[in-house]
This record gives C-alpha cells, structure tokens and sequence, in this order.
C-alpha cells in the first residue's frame, strides 16, 4: 500500500505546501484547497478527504490521486483571500490571458504572471504529474461545479450526486486562473468545485463524498 507525503513548495512566509500521495498507478487526479485563504470550506473537505483516502488506501492503489489541502498556507493563517503579498494566487497562473488589470484590490493578480511561490509549486507538480483531472475546492455564493478545459461531462456525471448547478463560466472573468491555466490552455479536466459558503465540514463532506468518488472513477 502506497501513501507518501511531501512538500510541492514553501508559500511567502516559508509555510510548507504539504502534499500527499495515495496510489501510484495509472493517470494523476488532483485535489486542491484553499487557494483563498479566506474559503475554510474547501480546506476542510480537502483535510477530510485526504483522511479518508489514507484510511481506504487499500481500495485506491490503481490510481494516484494527489491532495494538497492547504495551497495558500499564509492566507489561511490570516483568514485573507489573497496570499502574504496580497495576490489572489487563482490570478497568477501564468497563462496567455494574464493581465495586470484587476478589477478590485482582492483580485490583485501580482507583478508578473507566475511570480508567487504558491503558484510556481502547482505548476512544477502539474508539470512533473501530468495529472488528467484537477478539482479544485473552494466556497461561493452561489454554490456550483464550475469546468475548464474538457470537464463537462466529468462536471454533470458529479453534480448527478448532489444537485449541483454546473456551469461554465463563473459570472465574471478569471485571467491567469488554475482553471484558465491547466483546463483552457493545457486541456486538462479541471473542477472548480464551489461549496455553499459557511457550510459545515461534516455537511460539506455528507454531500461531496459520492461527487468526489464519481470524479475518481469517471
Ligand atoms: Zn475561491
């Protein structure tokens, strides 16, 4: 049985970005939370779902799923979306629709597209794990399975077990997003997995558990 743990980068305050890994074989999927510091919803899913895969690691040794719960360890600390340089790291991705433009100071996209240390680590892991699918969890009003890339039928086979609404576009533009980066330039699956705000972990777990299984098997 396979889990092994390690850290894909350190975040402006030398905090780790703590990774594991359960299974080694076939195709990489990718859980990540809480690349807005102020979304505790998406960390805790992310922590529980990273628990539960360790505890049935006997049952996921034909796949190699990837959890990172925490990717803005600094923002998490202080309860802020954006990380200890004040740049929302889900507009940093260094894409072809990157720009210096933002519309309000909580979706400050940084200097340079790429130039945070968070957003460097998760382009070295997708770059060195290739993964075919990336959920990426986080918490919205209104809550949604959000897709890029080639997820729309990833994103109905998950909404399937909880209702979900699926969209596809947001509500409002997202340059240099992990979603524009890894789902429109690189054609990966990638889910923005948006939780009802203030849900409760438990709650949050009850109701993603069968969407996330669906995701692993799909
Ligand atoms: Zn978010």
């Amino acid at each position: 049985m396979s889990v092994s743990e390690w850290n894909i980068g350190y975040s402006v305050l030398s905090e780790p970005l703590r990774a594991w890994k359960i299974g080694t074989q076939g195709p990489s999927i990718h859980f990540y939370g809480g690349f807005h510091g102020d979304e505790p919803e998406g960390v805790a899913l992310a922590l529980s779902l990273k628990d539960y895969l360790i505890q049935n690691a006997d049952r996921f040794q034909k796949k190699t799923l990837i959890v990172v719960p925490i990717a803005n360890p600094d923002g998490f600390k202080n309860q802020t979306r954006v990380n200890a340089h004040k740049v929302d790291l889900n507009r940093n991705f260094p894409t072809k629709d990157w720009t210096s433009k933002a519309s309000q100071p909580k979706y400050y996209p940084g200097p340079n597209p790429g130039s945070e240390p968070e957003v460097q680590a998760f382009v070295n892991l997708i770059q060195e794990s290739k993964p075919h699918k990336i959920i990426s969890f986080h918490s919205l009003n209104p809550h949604q399975i959000n897709y890029d890339g080639p997820a729309h039928k990833l994103a109905h086979a998950m909404a399937k077990h909880n209702g979900y609404p699926v969209t596809e576009d947001i509500g409002y533009s997202t340059p240099g997003s992990l979603g524009s980066y890894a789902g429109r330039e690189k054609k990966i699956a990638v889910i923005t997995y948006e939780l009802p705000e203030k849900i409760s972990p438990e709650k949050a777990w009850k109701e993603s558990v069968e969407a996330i299984l669906e995701a692993i098997r799909f």
